[in-house]
């Protein structure tokens, strides 16, 4: 009997903010989190658009998912760019992406902005993505420590993110699969409010969806000053998708 992969995904207004700018999607081999911005109902408008155009071009992914989503991201960029420059009401918006795509043995990730991926493997969260933000790069060119930088005054300006620019850079990459990974995918809202500590703890006893649904939990007793929201994955024991 064939395992499949499972996966849950939510997304939460938070406790300050008057809307919910954040989308996410979570499918069966496409998992992707956005997260908007932009006055007015612009941000979910940037963030909704590149969710639906992923999610319609799934089928065209396969071959090389790297440069497919890769164009994908680079198609959602311009198209977001064309509509903010175009309708007064949009002007502005913008959005982080974080795609994952899942194949047998392995994830291609897709990433601008600081929307984060994260493998949980043998009890260890390791963070797969590199945030395109202000404060990561002070913290490359050894300005300030990554202690520094999560509370740093700087942390929510992007250095990169998608509507911004007629074109942008995507950071893609692979990461093989095992039997047993956990995957989390989310927005800053989450990663601002709890530490690595207590995503560990959570990921390492509960299933997908009551994993998604205490993590927000966890973030709104910490505050949720923004929207919150996160994607786990799971690969089973003995999955085709694993290639351990
Ligand atoms: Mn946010």
């Amino acid at each position: 009997m064939t395992k499949k992969p499972t996966a849950f995904g939510q997304s939460d207004i938070g406790n300050k903010r008057e809307r919910n700018e954040d989308s996410f999607h979570a499918g069966e081999y496409l998992f992707v989190v956005a997260d908007g911005m932009g006055g007015h109902k612009a941000g979910h408008v940037a963030s909704n658009m590149t969710i639906d155009l992923l999610d319609d071009r799934i089928e065209s992914i396969s071959a090389d998912p790297g440069a497919a989503l890769k164009e994908s991201v680079a198609i959602a960029n311009h198209e977001i760019f064309v509509r903010s420059t175009s309708e007064a009401k949009l002007s502005g918006m913008g959005t982080t992406v974080t795609a994952v795509f899942l194949q047998p043995g392995k994830i291609t990730v897709a990433q601008v902005g600081d929307s984060r991926a994260y493998r949980y493997r043998d009890g260890k969260l390791t963070q797969l993505t590199t945030d395109h933000s202000l404060v990561q790069t002070m913290v490359d060119s050894g300005e300030i420590t990554q202690e520094q930088a999560e509370s740093h005054s700087h942390r929510f300006i992007l250095t990169r993110a998608l509507g911004i620019e007629p074109t942008v850079e995507v950071a893609s990459f692979e990461e093989g699969v095992s039997d047993e990974d956990r995957f989390l995918l989310c927005s800053d809202g989450l990663t601002n409010v709890l530490s690595d500590d207590t995503i560990s703890e959570v990921l390492s006893s509960l299933d997908d969806e009551e994993a998604v649904r205490r993590l927000i939990e966890l973030t709104k007793d910490g505050g949720a000053p923004d929207n919150v929201t996160a994607v786990v994955i799971t690969i089973p024991t003995g999955s085709p998708d694993s290639s351990a």
